[in-house]
């Protein structure tokens, strides 16, 4: 079903995104993966020596337009179309509020809400043409339920939920589908981690994101999954 599309992955150097860029090649879609460190270039060079040859990298700041307007040029260039946009990158910290300094709150909102504004606003153009496409936000379960020592994150999660909401609305009329995947905690570098602790192990997986993101991908096209929410069962969810 998603064969021969093409996709762009943003955040896709590392942790959940890599993996969705790896699911969605194993399905046949081509790709462009976005990441705004160099590192961008090695995760391509390794999804292509695992067999993916279709993988353009772009390194790319999901923060600013004209980033995100070559991120979507360059792929029309390569491949002639966007099928599908996956807005993962994202950052997060979690402390009390008071220690928030305004430059980790612009951050964090910058990445996570703005990058989000910026890849949708550059690619809409594109899908309503066409009058086809699908738009997959990356947000969290805490877009759903309200954390202490994470207010900032969990405010750029809600407004992520919102965003999607009122451009799902928006865009219904020209065939396009947006929707979000909520996880709860998963095995990633996010927040300064590292992928695999010991202490992580009772975590979501990323195969386990990049699979529901696969499952809404691939949704025949009279079907809209608005939403899927996803935790550790380990993880109390709803937090009481
Ligand atoms: P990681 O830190 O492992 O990966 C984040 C990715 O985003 C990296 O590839 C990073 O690449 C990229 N990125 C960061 N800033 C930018 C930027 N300005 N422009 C372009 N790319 C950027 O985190 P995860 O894989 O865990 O996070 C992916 C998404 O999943 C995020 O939206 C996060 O909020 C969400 N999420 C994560 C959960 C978790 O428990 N891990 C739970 C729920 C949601 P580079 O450094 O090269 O820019």
């Amino acid at each position: 079903m998603l064969k021969d599309e093409i996709a762009i992955v943003t955040g896709s150097s590392r942790g959940i995104g890599k993996e969705i860029a790896k699911k969605l090649a194993e399905q046949g879609m081509k790709l462009t993966i976005v990441g705004s460190s160099s590192q961008i270039a090695e995760t391509a060079e390794e999804l292509k020596i695992m067999g993916y040859p279709n993988v353009l990298p772009v390194q790319a700041d999901v923060t600013k337009e004209e980033d995100m307007i070559a991120v979507v040029d360059k792929t029309i260039e390569t491949y002639g179309s966007v099928d599908l946009l996956v807005n993962n990158a994202g950052v997060g910290f979690f402390k009390l509020t008071e220690e928030v300094s305004l430059e980790e709150w612009k951050k964090v909102f910058e990445v996570n809400v703005q990058g989000v504004f910026l890849a949708t606003k550059a690619v809409l153009p594109h899908m309503k043409k066409r009058k086809a496409g699908t738009i997959i936000n990356i947000s969290s379960d805490v877009a759903r339920y309200t954390i202490p020592n994470g207010a900032a994150y969990t405010a750029t999660k809600y407004a992520v939920q919102g965003f999607s909401g009122s451009v799902a609305q928006e865009v219904r009329e020209y065939g396009i589908r947006v929707g979000t995947v909520n996880p709860g905690m998963v095995d990633t570098y996010f927040a300064e981690s590292t992928q695999g602790l010991p202490e992580k192990k009772d975590w979501l997986k990323v195969e386990d994101i990049a699979n529901a993101v696969v499952y809404m991908a691939s949704a025949p096209k009279y079907m809209m999954i608005d939403e899927i929410i996803l935790h550790p069962f380990a993880q109390q969810y709803p937090i009481a």
